[in-house]
């Protein structure tokens, strides 16, 4: 888990716009980090997911991760997903690529 957690902070931590210069997060602690929250389960899609189109991927996270999640609603609307607030939704093609090259033992 631990290199997995290592490439994210360096490839989605170091861009995203809740992180300050240095890529630390800025999140306040009444604030979820739906990639960290939700790593584990992350991993997981990305690993049973086997497909040259990214659609499946994020068809695969929402099943997964997003029925998981408080921000969710019985109708499958999110208002983080929404406002373009939630990083997992926001990064995902970045966070699936890095967990692949992970995976084949590069980016580390
Ligand atoms: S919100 Fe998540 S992805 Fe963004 S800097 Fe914080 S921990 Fe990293
Ligand atoms: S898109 Fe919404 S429901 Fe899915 S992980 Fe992000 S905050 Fe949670």
């Amino acid at each position: 888990m631990d290199k997995y957690l290592k490439a994210i902070k360096q490839n989605i931590c170091s861009i995203c716009v809740d992180s300050d210069e240095k890529g630390i997060c800025t999140l306040n602690e009444k604030e979820t980090c739906a990639v960290e929250l939700f790593l584990p389960k992350i991993i997981e899609a990305v690993h049973s997911t086997d497909s040259e189109n990214i659609q499946d991927y994020l068809e695969k996270l929402h099943n997964t991760v997003c029925t998981q999640c408080r921000a969710q609603e019985k109708d499958g609307n999110c208002y983080l997903r929404e406002d373009a607030n939630c990083s997992l939704d926001r990064y995902f093609s970045l966070i699936v690529e890095t967990i692949q090259n992970v995976d084949a033992g590069l980016n580390i």
